[in-house]
């Protein structure tokens, strides 16, 4: 349960239906910083995963939260980090 992407929804479509909401696919849709684009992002995603813009080509890292909502349910907060290499020294 994605309480996130349900709460977008919602803000963006109050007609939406309870069996409409089941039938999307459960990812996280966020936008590029630099473009605007929109970036799917799978629910299942891991903290630190790389996506990169379908745009521009900018590449973000995942950031994943577990947080809990005002009625102590857990739900993930899904930001995009951009993916910055400093200096040479960047490696494994
Ligand atoms: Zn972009």
């Amino acid at each position: 349960m994605s309480n996130d992407i349900v709460r977008l929804m919602l803000s963006e479509n109050r007609e939406i239906s309870r069996k409409e909401l089941e039938k999307i696919p459960k990812k996280y849709e966020l936008n590029c910083l630099d473009c605007g684009e929109k970036i799917e992002v799978s629910e299942d995603v891991k903290n630190g995963e790389i996506y990169s813009c379908p745009c521009c080509g900018l590449e973000y890292e995942v950031v994943v939260q577990e947080l809990l909502d005002e009625n102590k349910n857990p739900y993930k907060k899904v930001e995009l980090k951009e993916l910055v290499i400093e200096g040479e020294d960047w490696g494994e």
